[in-house]
């Protein structure tokens, strides 16, 4: 079994697309961690292809706010700006699907969270590598997959003791340890590294590949900026932070 695992898609339908469809021949299934919406201009078609291609979808902070759940003092000018236009034009279906979406879910032998397991509604960023090494006793399986930083990382730990891997290209999963990986965002990535990015999780090689995949920034950026959203959120497209 190999699932893509997709998260902060961010309303970015060319870059969930491009990675729909690198992933067709390499993954079995997929999983999404959430933020489907915010920020990106087709808030609506990632919703629905989301829902209609994805096995097990967990909230996050921006499904939380669009679906009026959290409060939008919590976001910077320009997240709160794209989560009130997001709720002007969401089609009230795809509002409750996003409001009934869980916090926390658990497939194969993986949590998976948007932004940690340790008081997931918190939105806690997982950054630096004790913060990795901080949340290993608030999960029970053995990996557990985020995404929030919008930033690849992956944490180990064994009875070695711990590791941090930041800019990881692949995880091999080695009999005993435990793991903690950010698998980047979908639709705008903040590592300097304008690609979207995706992880392809392999169960019987025991193995996580973080794929970046290139696809039409421009065309994401043009909608953007047609929509009356805040022009930075098509500025940090192309420089990929
Ligand atoms: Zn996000």
């Amino acid at each position: 079994m190999r699932y893509a695992i997709l998260s902060d898609i961010h309303g970015n339908l060319e870059a969930l697309r491009a990675v729909l469809a690198d992933a067709g021949d390499r993954a079995d299934a997929f999983l999404c961690l959430g933020d489907v919406v915010g920020y990106g201009a087709d808030p609506g078609p990632c919703v629905d292809l989301v829902a209609e291609r994805c096995a097990a979808v967990v909230a996050g902070n921006h499904e939380r706010a669009v679906a009026g759940l959290m409060a939008l003092d919590r976001f910077n000018p320009a997240a709160r700006a794209a989560a009130e236009w997001t709720r002007e034009r969401l089609h009230p279906d795809a509002a409750a699907w996003l409001a009934a979406l869980p916090l926390v879910r658990e497939v194969a032998d993986a949590t998976l969270v948007h932004a940690s397991p340790s008081q997931p509604d918190e939105w806690d960023y997982l950054i630096f590598p004790e913060d990795g090494f901080a949340v290993f006793g608030a999960f029970a399986t053995r990996a557990c997959f985020v995404g929030h930083s919008h930033v690849p990382r992956a944490w180990a730990q064994g009875s070695w003791g711990h590791d941090h891997e930041p800019m990881p290209s692949a995880v091999t999963f080695e009999a005993g340890c435990r793991y903690v990986v950010n698998v980047g965002s979908v639709g705008q990535p903040r590592d300097h590294d304008p690609r979207a990015a995706y992880a392809v999780w392999d169960l019987e090689a025991r193995r996580l590949e973080i794929r970046r995949v290139p696809y039409d920034v421009a065309a994401a950026r043009a909608k953007i900026v047609e929509a009356g959203l805040p022009r930075f959120l098509a500025e940090r497209l192309a420089a990929g932070r």
